[in-house]
């Protein structure tokens, strides 16, 4: 479906994604648990795997959408073997998670390879929830984050981000992409909630084309 281009960072949270027929567009999830998703996950889509080891799992980190609130360039975030263990299952979970969302709202298609949301998904995304990163104030009295963030902090980030989206009216705008083998998911923060497309120079226009094409 995508490879990920590494040519630096645009807005945080903003991916450049290249599609296997070489096209390349941005896409923003506009959520930092559904950017998860972008990151690799269960077979088949283990072959996107970006986090090898726990310094992928932080570079990655600089240029999601949690970097606009929080300093996250390389040596603020530490990342321990176990917590890129426990991110790979919390993404797992993910996968199986906002897919389910997705087809609830009518607005998703069944994630290739990936079953429905089970109990056990749930139990983990509230596992997760834990101590956040501590704003503190340094010495001049201005606010600062207490370094380094942890991968645990983070990964509480985004289970509270996701019962959030889950729980609450959020939930009825996590969508799928609706072009064609196009899983891309996302929370639509669109004012009027009609996002479709993954990205409009992507789905969005080969949408414009078929329709076209089917007209002429
Ligand atoms: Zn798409």
């Amino acid at each position: 479906m995508f490879d990920t281009e590494y040519s630096g960072y645009m807005t945080p949270g903003a991916r450049r994604l290249v599609s296997r027929d070489g096209v390349g567009h941005t896409f923003d999830s506009g959520s930092f648990a559904l950017e998860l998703l972008l990151t690799g996950g269960p077979p088949p889509w283990d072959r996107y795997e970006l986090w090898h080891t726990p310094d992928d799992l932080a570079d990655w980190l600089a240029g999601s959408h949690l970097a606009a609130e929080l300093p996250l360039a390389t040596g603020e975030v530490r990342v321990t073997e176990e917590e890129l263990e426990a991110a790979r299952k919390f993404r797992d979970a993910l996968f199986r998670i906002a897919p389910t969302l997705a087809l609830r709202n009518d607005k998703g298609k069944p994630m290739p390879g990936v079953g429905p949301m089970t109990a056990a998904d749930v139990e983990l995304v509230n596992a997760a929830v834990g101590p956040v990163p501590r704003p503190v104030l340094d010495a001049d009295g201005t606010k600062v984050w207490e370094l380094p963030i942890t991968g645990a902090q983070v990964l509480s980030l985004a289970a509270r981000e996701l019962i959030d989206l889950i729980g609450t009216d959020s939930g009825k705008r996590v969508r799928m992409c609706e072009g064609d083998n196009c899983y891309l998911l996302f929370h639509d923060t669109s004012r009027p909630g009609n996002r479709r497309w993954c990205s409009m120079q992507r789905c969005g226009n080969r949408h414009k084309v078929g329709n076209y094409r089917s007209r002429h």
